[in-house]
């Protein structure tokens, strides 16, 4: 996988306002925002896009998906928020290392277009 602007993230060669991170994965806030919360948990691990995971990687993102909950909590959204996952560019991937948008603190419509 080529370096991203997130792995530049993760080395800490990239500023970022990190909000957690622990072993596996890190969460920042996006730097252009689509609601009041909307940060970015990426794993550690460089996977491009959810559809390279593999079985192995089962409980990296089972963890992903735990601490988006947990750290949307955190930030007083514990039980309203959105999760997004673009995969691919005809899906508005384009940042190609796997991340799962966290929004929340205003209406989101539905379908989300
Ligand atoms: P996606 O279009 O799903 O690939 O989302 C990529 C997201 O990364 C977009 O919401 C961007 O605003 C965000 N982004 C890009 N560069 C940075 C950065 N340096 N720090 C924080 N967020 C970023």
């Amino acid at each position: 996988m080529t370096q991203t602007i997130f792995s530049k993230i993760i080395a800490k060669e990239v500023p970022a306002e990190i909000i957690y991170e622990d072993d596996f994965c890190l969460a920042f806030n996006d730097v252009n925002p689509q609601a009041p919360m909307h940060f970015l948990i990426i794993p550690k691990k460089p996977i491009e896009k959810i559809s390279e995971a593999q079985p192995e990687d089962q409980a990296l993102l089972g963890h992903l998906l735990l601490k988006a909950g947990e750290i949307a909590a955190d930030q007083g959204y514990a039980d309203n928020f959105r999760l997004v996952v673009n995969n691919g560019e005809g899906a508005g991937q384009t940042v190609f290392h796997l991340h799962i948008h966290v929004l929340s603190g205003r209406p989101l419509n539905w379908p989300p277009g």
